[in-house]
């Protein structure tokens, strides 16, 4: 199965200090969308892990979550986009579980779930603790320079970083550098 895992907030959309607790607060990054309509186009299912503790904070409910990825989906429907599913942590760092980036549990149930390994399998994120799930799952970690990476355009990558993480300007950047890569590993 031809798969790539993404985060959400920074990734896929802008980045919110105040989290995203409803639809309008949605907003795609430029290229985004598309970038996913075009791993679709190539055969790759999509799927996303994202941390989403407003839920365990009790900013929104799983309601609102649902009307957010509504939103979210149709944006990328009219794209030619489509996400095969959502993982989402709903904790806290006190709830102390499993699932909740930077541990790989979430990425861990991506790979239950369609029965995969997630060996070489990209996992691409705007955050250290991305990088770092990634790297604990067995994923290669793509790091974007949007959302909470983007101050680091133009700078060395600090040594908390997993060795490997790969770096792209943004979602539309790794997939041109992934697609080109698995073009020549065909040819
Ligand atoms: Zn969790």
């Amino acid at each position: 199965m031809k798969l790539v895992i993404l985060d959400r907030d920074g990734t896929l959309n802008r980045e919110s200090d105040e989290y995203i607790k409803t639809p309008d607060e949605w907003h795609a990054l430029p290229g985004a969308l598309e970038a996913v309509g075009r791993l679709n186009h190539a055969g790759y299912h999509v799927v996303l892990a994202t941390n989403q503790s407003g839920l365990g904070r009790g900013l929104f409910d799983v309601a609102a979550l649902n009307a957010i990825h509504k939103r979210m989906n149709k944006e990328l429907a009219a794209v030619g986009g489509r996400l095969d599913a959502i993982f989402y942590c709903p904790h806290t760092p006190a709830d102390a579980c499993t699932c909740r980036k930077p541990l790989p549990g979430l990425l861990e149930q991506v790979a239950e779930r369609f029965g995969v390994s997630l060996n070489g399998v990209p996992f691409v994120g705007d955050s250290l603790s991305d990088m770092q799930a990634a790297h604990a799952a067995g994923c290669t970690a793509h790091l974007v320079l949007t959302g909470w990476s983007e101050p680091l355009r133009g700078k060395a990558l600090p040594d908390a970083f997993p060795p490997l993480t790969q770096l792209h300007t943004d979602l539309n950047a790794f997939v041109d550098s992934f697609l080109k890569k698995s073009t020549e590993a065909l040819s």
